[in-house]
C-alpha cells in the first residue's frame, strides 16, 4: 500500500512483542506512526479509501496480539502528545492528546498542583487508551474528572462527546474499535502540591509492594467480579504460580500474567482459558477478560 502525503512513519511487518507490555505477540502489516492529529485523519482517510482493517494503539499495556500477528494496520498515537492547560474560574481545564503518556500528564498535573487524577498515578498506558478502557485504580476512574472527549472516525469527521454520553462504565466505554481518542478534556482543581505527591507516592508504593512489575504482563488480566477482585477467585482455585510455558500465574498477584522470558501469546492465551475454567470448577464464578485479545478469533 502507498501513504501518499503521510508525514508520519509506516513500519511494515513489525512484531508486536516490541509494542506491547506483555512482549507478545507475532507482525503486524503496518504500524503507522502519524505525525499530528491532522496526519492522522490522513491516515484514516487512507485507510477507508483502501478498504483495510485498522486499531488503536498506545502504549499496548492491555493488549495481547497473537503470535500469527495481524493483517491489519495497527495506528500508534504516542508521538501526539499536546496538552493545554487554561484557567476557568477556580478550576482549570485541559486538554490533552490520547498519544499522551498518563504517567507524564499526570506528573505534570501534580507540578502546577491540580488535583484529579493523582491516584491513577503509574498506570503505564496512555490518556486515549485510559478513556477507552475507563482505566481505573485505588478508588479512582479516569471518567472522574473528565469533561469531554473528542472522537475520530474513518469518515475523517471529529466530533466532541460529552463525559455522560461517553458510555462510561466498569473499564469500558462507547469508543468504538474504529474511533480514536483524540483530546479529552479534564477539569482539576487546585490543591496543596505536597498532598497531592503524598496520594502519588503513596499509589506508586503499593503498585510496587502488590504488582509484579519486575515482570512484562499486561496488568489485570480478568475484571472483578460483583465487586470482588478477581486475584481472590484465582487464589482460591489454587492457580497461583501456575505455568505454561514461559506464562506464569504471578506469586505476587494472582491476576497478573507475567512473562517469565520466552512467552508466547499462545501460552498465555493457554493458560487464560485454564484458569477460566479452573476459577468455574472450583468456585463456580465465570471470569471475563479485562485484556484485549487481538487476532485470535481466527
Ligand atoms: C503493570 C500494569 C499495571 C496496570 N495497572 C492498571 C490499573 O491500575 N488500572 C487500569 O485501569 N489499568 C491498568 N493497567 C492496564 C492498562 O495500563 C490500561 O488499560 C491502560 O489504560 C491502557 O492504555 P494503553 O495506552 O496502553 O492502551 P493499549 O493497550 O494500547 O490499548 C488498549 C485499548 O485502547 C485502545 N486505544 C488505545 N489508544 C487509543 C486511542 N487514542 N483512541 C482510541 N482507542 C485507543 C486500543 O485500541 C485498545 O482497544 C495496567 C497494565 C500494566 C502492564
Amino acid at each position: 500500500m502507498e501513504w501518499k502525503g503521510i508525514r508520519g512513519t509506516v513500519l511494515n511487518d513489525v512484531p508486536m512483542k516490541r509494542y506491547t507490555s506483555m512482549k507478545v505477540g507475532g507482525p503486524v502489516k503496518y504500524l503507522v506512526y502519524p505525525h499530528d492529529e491532522e496526519d492522522l485523519l490522513r491516515v484514516l482517510g487512507l485507510l477507508r479509501d483502501k478498504g483495510m482493517a485498522y486499531r488503536f494503539l498506545g502504549n499496548g499495556t492491555n493488549v495481547i496480539v497473537h503470535d500469527g500477528g495481524l493483517d491489519e494496520a495497527v495506528i500508534r498515537t504516542t508521538r501526539i502528545k499536546r496538552v493545554r492547560y487554561t484557567k476557568t474560574g477556580e478550576d482549570v481545564s485541559v486538554e490533552v492528546s490520547g498519544g499522551t503518556s498518563l504517567k507524564a500528564f499526570i506528573r505534570d498535573t501534580a507540578d502546577r498542583g491540580l488535583s484529579g487524577l493523582e491516584r491513577l498515578f503509574w498506570i503505564p498506558g496512555t490518556v486515549g487508551g485510559g478513556v477507552k478502557m475507563n482505566a481505573g485504580s485505588f478508588g479512582s476512574w479516569i471518567s472522574g474528572p473528565l469533561e469531554s472527549v473528542c472522537l475520530a472516525g474513518n469518515d475523517g469527521e471529529t466530533v466532541s462527546i460529552a463525559k455522560d454520553d461517553m458510555g462510561f462504565g466498569y473499564r469500558t466505554s462507547r469508543v468504538r474499535p474504529s474511533e480514536c481518542v483524540m483530546t479529552a478534556r479534564f477539569r482539576l482543581c487546585y490543591r496543596n502540591k505536597d498532598e497531592i505527591r503524598r496520594d502519588m507516592d503513596y499509589v506508586y508504593g503499593e503498585r510496587k509492594a502488590r504488582h509484579p512489575v519486575e515482570y512484562p504482563s499486561a496488568g489485570s488480566v480478568f475484571k472483578g467480579v460483583d465487586g470482588e477482585p478477581a486475584w481472590k477467585f484465582i487464589e482460591k482455585a489454587g492457580m497461583k504460580g501456575m505455568r505454561i510455558g514461559g506464562a506464569m500465574v504471578s506469586e505476587k498477584h494472582a491476576n497478573f500474567i507475567v512473562n517469565s522470558g520466552t512467552a508466547t501469546a499462545e501460552e498465555v492465551k493457554l493458560l487464560i482459558d485454564k484458569i477460566k475454567s479452573e476459577v468455574f470448577e472450583k468456585t463456580g464464578v465465570s471470569l471475563k477478560e479485562e485484556v484485549e485479545l487481538w487476532g485470535f478469533n481466527g
